[in-house]
């Protein structure tokens, strides 16, 4: 018996040798390793959260592959956990005694039509990879985050990923037209379709996007392309509240009729722990705002994004909504004011970790939100510190509860549950969601019973029953 997840939810058992034998068999000696140093990489989340453990990666190199190894786990009753750049961040990619299937030998790009504004990519190939593949073909794919140059595409379509284009192009969901999929019995779904409309009943394609690998292995999607804008414009500007921020972009919307492409929040404690933990960073405005967005405006006339920028800007300040601003002259000052809002995640990590949260609120309510969970959390524990960034555009805040300066770090982290709870309790009383774009995975698919209704439960789990009565994929994410 191998060792159960954290948040185990059936109990996954050590697959029979001759299950091993048949799976070493089916993919070759390219498609499966099980030396410990190999695996190691893949067995730990990113933020060290969760070290798991496998009896065998799996590394198909084709579709057909992939079916054949699912349909040996099928015929055993194997547990298999899908994996591709191991980003995530709810520890969905980590096996705990499952088999691991890796995606990172589907790297083919299988076409793309421009006529159609479609591109259909394998499920390894990077975020960064398939942006790159529609610049070459003079299109513009819009899903952007951080973690781009590593997270892949059979990834992003699994956590339904956001990122921060979202307000203007929507999230993964709303970005691929097909999807081709290895379902739980190793059948093919070919649904690499590339139509804009077909109402033909329930979605398949849309069951898979934001499964979290718990319906399927995704082996292929057509991805949906736009045109490249002629003009963008960015900048950091600075106001005395979030409050503000909020009206800011609703002028700015108005001013460019749609051309907001993102929106980014940014309270001074995060911005201050990028200055202090990430090399080559500088302060974006020399009056070191309470709180700061970066804006990224886009239009299809040359210069219209800047020109819409200057008005907005301008008048803003005139009418006290904005308190500073800088405008990227080039684009290595847009690298620069990006790598400021990008690199937060990154800059929580050497302070020793802490309370985060990935969750949504409607927009107009952002600013209440914050206040009230500011104060809930001060009366939970004193002298807390609270980092705010986000989506503002997407009523998306990543709200994260670092410890009071000089606390003892473990003691903090040790009241991490009672401290979310604090706060997702208050996102639900504000209708909102306590995984706006991260997933479930194992961090918090037990936390969720409680915000989830018993409809929606019930529903989930017969849904999952229909398509993989045995429960073999992913089984220890959802309900
Ligand atoms: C620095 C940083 C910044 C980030 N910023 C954002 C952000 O702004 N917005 C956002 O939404 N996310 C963000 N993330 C989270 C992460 O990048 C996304 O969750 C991403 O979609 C994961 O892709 P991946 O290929 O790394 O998937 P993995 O981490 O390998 O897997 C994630 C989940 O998808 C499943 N899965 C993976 N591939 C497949 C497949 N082919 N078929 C079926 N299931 C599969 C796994 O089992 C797991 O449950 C960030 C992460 C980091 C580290």
């Amino acid at each position: 018996m191998s060792t159960p997840s954290p948040n185990a939810l059936n109990t996954i058992s050590a697959p029979a040798p001759e299950a091993l034998a048949e799976l070493k068999a089916a993919l070759g000696p390219n498609g499966w390793t099980d030396d410990a140093f190999t695996m190691a990489p893949l067995l730990t989340e990113w933020r060290g959260r969760w070290t798991g453990n496998t009896p065998i990666l799996l590394t198909p190199g084709s579709t057909e592959e992939v079916a054949r190894a699912v349909a040996v786990c099928a015929k055993h009753g194997v547990a298999i956990t899908p994996h591709g750049g191991g980003t995530g961040l709810v520890g969905g990619q980590i096996p705990f005694g499952e088999v691991l299937l890796s995606t990172r030998r589907l790297k083919a790009v299988r076409d793309v039509t421009p006529l159609d504004d479609a591109m259909t990519v394998e499920a390894g190939v990077t975020l960064l990879e398939a942006q790159q593949q529609a610049a070459a073909a003079g299109r513009f794919f819009p899903l952007s985050l951080a973690a781009e140059g590593t997270a892949t595409i059979g990834g992003v379509i699994s956590t339904n990923a956001g990122g921060t284009a979202v307000l203007r192009y929507g999230v993964m969901r709303d970005l691929v037209l097909g999807v081709e999929a290895v379902m739980p019995n190793g059948e093919i779904f070919h649904g690499l379709k590339r139509l804009r409309k077909d109402n033909t009943g329930y979605d398949l394609k849309q069951l898979l996007i934001g499964a979290e690998g718990t319906l399927g292995v995704v082996t292929a999607a057509t991805l949906k392309l736009f045109p490249i804008m002629r003009s963008r414009a960015v900048a950091i500007v600075g106001l005395e509240s979030a409050a503000a921020s909020v009206e800011l972009l609703a002028r700015a919307k108005g001013e460019t009729g749609g051309g907001v492409e993102a929106f980014e929040l940014m309270k001074r404690l995060g911005t201050e722990l990028v200055l202090k933990n990430i090399p080559d960073t500088r302060e974006p405005l020399e009056s070191q705002p309470a709180w700061t967005v970066l804006i990224e405006l886009i239009s299809g006339a040359p210069n219209g994004a800047e020109e819409a920028m200057e008005r907005l800007l301008t008048v803003a300040f005139e009418e006290g909504l904005i308190t500073d601003a800088a405008i990227a002259q080039n684009d290595t000052q847009r690298a620069a004011f990006w790598r400021l809002r990008e690199e937060h995640s990154a800059a929580l990590k050497p302070e020793g970790g802490g309370w985060k949260h990935d969750v949504s609120v409607p927009i107009s309510r952002i600013a209440d939100f914050i206040d009230e969970a500011s104060a809930a959390v001060e009366r939970f524990h004193p002298g807390a510190r609270v980092s705010v960034f986000g989506h503002v555009g997407d009523g998306n805040l990543h709200y994260d509860i670092l410890p009071g300066v000089g606390e003892d770090i473990p003691a903090f982290i040790g009241r991490w549950k009672e401290g979310s709870k604090v706060v997702h309790d208050i996102v639900a009383q504000y209708d909102g969601s306590i995984s706006a774009e991260h997933g479930l995975g194992r961090l918090k698919t037990e936390e969720a019973r409680g915000y989830k209704t018993p409809l929606e439960i019930a529903t989930m789990q017969a849904i999952r029953k229909a398509i993989d009565p045995q429960r073999i994929m992913n089984p220890s994410v959802f309900f």
